[in-house]
């Protein structure tokens, strides 16, 4: 290990690297991190960087958690462990490479709440448990917007922009930037588009394995809002920013490969939908527990005004060949392509947790060799609320005991908060609503 730090600094010397961004995800999916002079990295590699533990489940408004379920334990520290894996040029700033960090806590022990982490412990269980390697491709939407007067309008705001590439609907061609920065970040962007809504914008990444694809995922949400902010624009991966456009889905492709022979377990050639078994099982997994995964695929107050009819975006756990209404589609490709996407997923949404969760559902649907409903079935109403959902999570008792009792208080405690903070606050709507006729 010593001999590994010694190369890898020499080798960040020789690049003119003169700073380390050490980057982890928040139980929201937003990175935290502190930038460290290179000369000082060599001893963060070996001891860990210290940060306050409570960081990892703070509001995004930055409000501190106290909650009952989570005993006040005087805000302890936690060390970021740099993963040298993943050291990557961050191509925005001068001289600075990124790397992503595992948490650990005094005494060296994982942080179970820490979503690489839990990431890395669901894999686990597939490649030791089923002796498969979960591979996974995020689709990520966001929205680009852009100054105007005190505030920000959309980027490019025409009807009918969907698939236009080119100066007309981009006019400062941010999208090869982001693909020009994702490609120093190693992020294997594959292309680039114009969504249906004014201003909304995709680019898809390549499948691989599904901590080092979740870690892209990760990574690429924070290039494209850093990209965006260098340029003087804001991107939002928020899932229903606008009550009049299109939401921005987070499309999770999966499927499993056997470690042994490196085939796709979700191929099944013999079969008339050349689908196997094993997928079906996956799916009917995922659509059993369907309402409780949306606390985490639906993660804000504000998606759930996503997940509404004619929308492209899934209102009930159903599944279709190729049917973008439905909660899962089957993509037409076959053979080593076989695998599903689940369309659940809000832009907001933690990649690392959705992974897992999703992942999880999917084992309790093998393991059970759960029957996959047909496909005209019309599928269990998702949540309408987040506090649905977490009622729903709440009562899915064997996909609590899957996910473990520390992340399930955590994420419901913050989440909590967020809908408390909600709850006393008069928005523009009512006002608009009643304030003039009541
Ligand atoms: N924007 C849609 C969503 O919210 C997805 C559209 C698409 O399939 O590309 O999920
Ligand atoms: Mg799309
Ligand atoms: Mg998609």
């Amino acid at each position: 290990r010593q001999l590994a730090i010694e190369q890898s600094m020499r080798e960040l010397e020789q690049k003119g690297v003169k700073f380390v961004r050490l980057l982890y995800s928040d139980i929201h999916g937003f990175p935290r991190g502190k930038d460290i002079p290179l000369e000082f990295f060599p001893s963060v590699v070996e001891e860990g960087q210290a940060f306050c533990y409570w960081n990892i489940v703070d509001g995004l408004d930055g409000s501190p958690l106290h909650a009952p379920e989570m005993p006040d334990r005087g805000y302890p520290d936690m060390k970021a462990i740099p993963d040298l894996s993943t050291l990557a040029v961050i191509p925005w700033e001068k001289d600075t490479v990124q790397c992503l960090a595992d948490l650990v806590d005094h005494e060296g022990r994982k942080i179970d709440i820490s979503p690489r982490q839990f990431l890395k412990k669901v894999t686990k269980l597939f490649k030791e448990n089923l002796a498969v390697t979960p591979i996974l491709a995020h689709e990520l939407e966001f929205y680009l917007l852009q100054k105007s007067g005190n505030g920000w309008e959309r980027y490019s705001d025409k009807q009918g922009l969907i698939y236009t590439v080119g100066y007309r609907s981009d006019e400062r061609g941010l999208m090869q930037k982001f693909m020009e920065a994702g490609k120093s970040l190693h992020l294997q962007a594959t292309a680039a588009n114009h969504e249906h809504g004014g201003g909304q914008f995709e680019v898809n990444m390549l499948h691989g394995e599904s901590v080092a694809a979740a870690d892209r995922a990760f990574s690429f949400k924070n290039m494209i809002k850093e990209v965006a902010a260098c340029n003087g624009l804001m991107a939002t991966f928020m899932g229903k920013p606008f009550t009049d456009q299109p939401g921005s889905g987070f499309h999770l492709h999966l499927s499993l490969v056997d470690q042994q022979h490196h085939h796709n377990i979700f191929s099944d050639p013999s079969a008339q939908d050349g689908i196997s078994k094993m997928m079906k099982h996956f799916m009917a997994g995922v659509l059993h527990h369907a309402p409780a995964l949306t606390a985490f695929l639906a993660p804000t107050i504000n998606a759930y005004k996503r997940l509404i009819p004619n929308n492209i975006a899934p209102v009930a756990a159903n599944w279709g060949y190729d049917n973008r209404h439905r909660f899962i589609r089957i993509p037409p490709e076959r053979g080593s392509s076989s695998r599903m996407e689940i369309r659940g997923g809000d832009g907001a949404a933690n990649p690392y947790l959705i992974s897992a969760v999703c992942m999880l559902a999917g084992y309790d649907g093998i393991i059970k060799e759960m029957e996959l409903q047909p496909e005209t079935e019309p599928g269990k109403s998702l949540p309408r609320t987040l506090t649905e959902s977490l009622e729903k999570l709440h009562a899915d008792k064997d996909l609590c005991d899957l996910i473990g009792n520390a992340m399930v208080m955590a994420y419901t405690a913050v989440k909590r908060t967020e809908i408390e903070r909600y709850q006393t606050y008069v928005t523009d709507w009512e006002l608009n609503e009643y304030v003039y006729h009541l």
